[in-house]
């Protein structure tokens, strides 16, 4: 029997629901794989750590000499281009710990059938995260969307500040530019029970339907091994 995987990548605008849809189409059996995780982690391999001080300087650590990721933040908000500086590092790194993690998903030893393989990550069209050489990145998209004032309330709940939450938004992508790459969007302005209808849906589109999309373009610079 063959083993195959269809990669997808989720995102969707800060308090859309990206996460929770990431959790319902787990529940239904998809394998999610949390990029923003990933993008975590990898501040603490040698090089990461070691180019982000050298790109932000010791004031971004914290007393063990780990990345401060909240010291970081600062930074990194605080003027035009410095996201653009940490991604610049942080991508290429995320992209060689998702490889690794898709090419084992794919070993052809583990199971039988095609594997749906959720990417949930914030960061997609704005950048090359999960776009891999050879077809093992992300093949198409799912856009979680939701209005802007319907976003902010359940940040602000999550706890966020009003400010903290407009700023991230601030710095992502709009809603235009993620529905130019979607393949699928789940409209994400009513309940729960909503949703939970609407990603059964999307997760029968997705189990059953040829990939929407074909192999998406390449860029030369988030060749893994970079
Ligand atoms: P994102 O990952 O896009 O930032 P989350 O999935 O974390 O967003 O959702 C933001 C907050 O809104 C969470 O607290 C979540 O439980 C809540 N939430 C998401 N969708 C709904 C919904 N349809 N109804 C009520 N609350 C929701």
């Amino acid at each position: 029997m063959t083993h195959r995987i269809r990669v997808v990548g989720l995102c969707g605008g800060i308090g859309a629901g990206k996460s929770t849809v990431a959790t319902l189409l787990a529940e239904r059996g998809a394998t999610v794989i949390d990029v923003d995780a990933i993008g975590r982690q990898v501040l603490a391999d040698d090089d990461v750590h070691a180019a982000v001080v050298a790109e932000f300087g010791n004031g971004v650590l914290d007393a063990d000499g780990a990345v401060d990721r909240k010291a970081l933040a600062i930074e990194v908000f605080a003027s035009e281009g410095r996201l653009a500086d940490l991604e610049a590092i942080s991508h290429p790194a995320i992209n060689r710990e998702l490889d690794r993690h898709l090419t084992q998903l794919a070993d052809p030893t583990e199971s039988a059938g095609t594997l749906l393989v959720i990417l949930d990550m914030a960061v997609l069209v704005e950048s090359d995260l999960g776009r891999l050489p050879n077809g093992r990145g992300y093949r198409e998209v799912v856009v979680v969307e939701a209005d802007l004032e319907i976003r902010l309330a359940r940040l602000v709940d999550r706890g966020m500040t009003v400010e903290d939450a407009s700023a991230r938004m601030a710095a992502q992508a709009d809603d235009a530019k993620r529905r130019a790459v979607a393949d699928h969007v789940v409209v994400n302005n009513g309940d729960e029970v909503e949703l939970a209808a609407e990603v059964d849906r999307l997760f029968q589109q997705l189990t059953s339907d040829p990939v929407t999309s074909g192999a998406r373009p390449v860029p030369d610079r988030c060749t893994p091994g970079d």
